[in-house]
């Protein structure tokens, strides 16, 4: 596995590794590797010869008063793991080659990019696409694999790859949970022992919500209001938002029609961390 700090470096690799007719397939995380991050690296494997993965805690997708210094950076461990999944190039850029000196541009994003996360996270997805968009052009790929538990940021991807016409094909990759049925995540290790345990009433909400669809319960904001009874009487958490929405553009839906497919999104406090989870459903 070669290690890349800098962008044009990476640029020229993908670039050759293109005239060589090498399909390249990307993931692209923040770090601090986990099971998650590397079942995306299993798929991007499994469909591309050269698979590159980044890690770069991008600084424009963090508000004022959010864990941009405080988040994990184990590096070193992150390169064993990467090596172990077989990652062909590791791109680990700093902020100051990202964002040099003087850089001027970001990318906004339409209405899909200021509800929930980005109502509650002003800026938060202008900073994602910048970034995501920058790590296209600089990794160049063919496939690109995304999480779907960052249902919406996945969702906000698949507008940008459709409205700026990038031939680049996009991968939904399953959500991987602890035991418990906590999604995992890098930012799981601010939970305590007790709020970890607690954490897992998100989960217990998909599956109250399964059930509630499978039993051919109609009304959806009845169904995410008992979950948010669930989180709010669970001690520690805190409900932020539950709702179901539609797959496309992420609005509420209120009733329940045979045959199509809902999101229910989900985003609670567990002590100081807040966590996002999801679930999709079939009607
Ligand atoms: P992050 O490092 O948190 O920015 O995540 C990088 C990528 O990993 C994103 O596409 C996430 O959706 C994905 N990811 C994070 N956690 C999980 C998980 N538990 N299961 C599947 N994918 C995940």
């Amino acid at each position: 596995m070669q290690i890349i700090t800098e962008p044009c470096q990476m640029q020229a690799i993908a670039e050759k590794l293109r005239l060589n007719r090498q399909l390249i397939g990307v993931v692209m995380t923040m770090g601090a590797l986990h099971e998650g991050h590397l079942s995306l690296v299993k798929l991007a494997r499994q469909s591309a010869g050269t698979v590159i993965l980044t890690i770069f805690v991008n600084p424009s997708q963090f508000g004022l008063d959010e864990d941009l210094h405080q988040y994990p950076r184990p590096f070193e461990q992150d390169v064993a793991l990467a090596k172990a999944a077989e990652v062909d190039y590791l791109f680990a850029p700093d902020a100051g080659s990202i964002y040099p000196e003087n850089y001027q541009t970001t990318l906004e994003c339409g209405a899909l990019g200021k509800r929930l996360e980005g109502e509650r996270r002003p800026g938060h997805f202008n900073g994602v696409a910048t970034i995501v968009t920058k790590l296209f052009h600089i990794t160049k790929p063919h496939r690109a694999i995304f999480g779907q538990k960052d249902a919406q940021q996945l969702a906000i991807i698949r507008q940008i790859v459709k409205d700026l016409d990038l031939d680049i094909t996009i991968v939904a990759a399953p959500i991987i949970r602890e035991e418990s049925g906590l999604a995992v995540s890098s930012r799981n290790i601010y939970l305590s022992n007790q709020e970890r345990s607690a954490a897992s009433i998100l989960y217990q909400g998909i599956c109250h919500a399964e059930q509630c669809i499978a039993d051919k319960k109609k009304e959806l904001p009845a169904i995410a209001a008992e979950i948010e009874q669930m989180i709010g009487s669970t001690p520690g958490c805190r409900s932020d938002y539950v709702v179901f929405v539609d797959e496309e553009r992420f609005l509420p839906v209120e009733t329940v029609e045979e045959g199509k497919e809902y999101r229910l999104l989900l985003a609670a406090w567990c002590g100081r961390v807040r966590l996002i989870d999801n679930g999709k459903f079939r009607a």
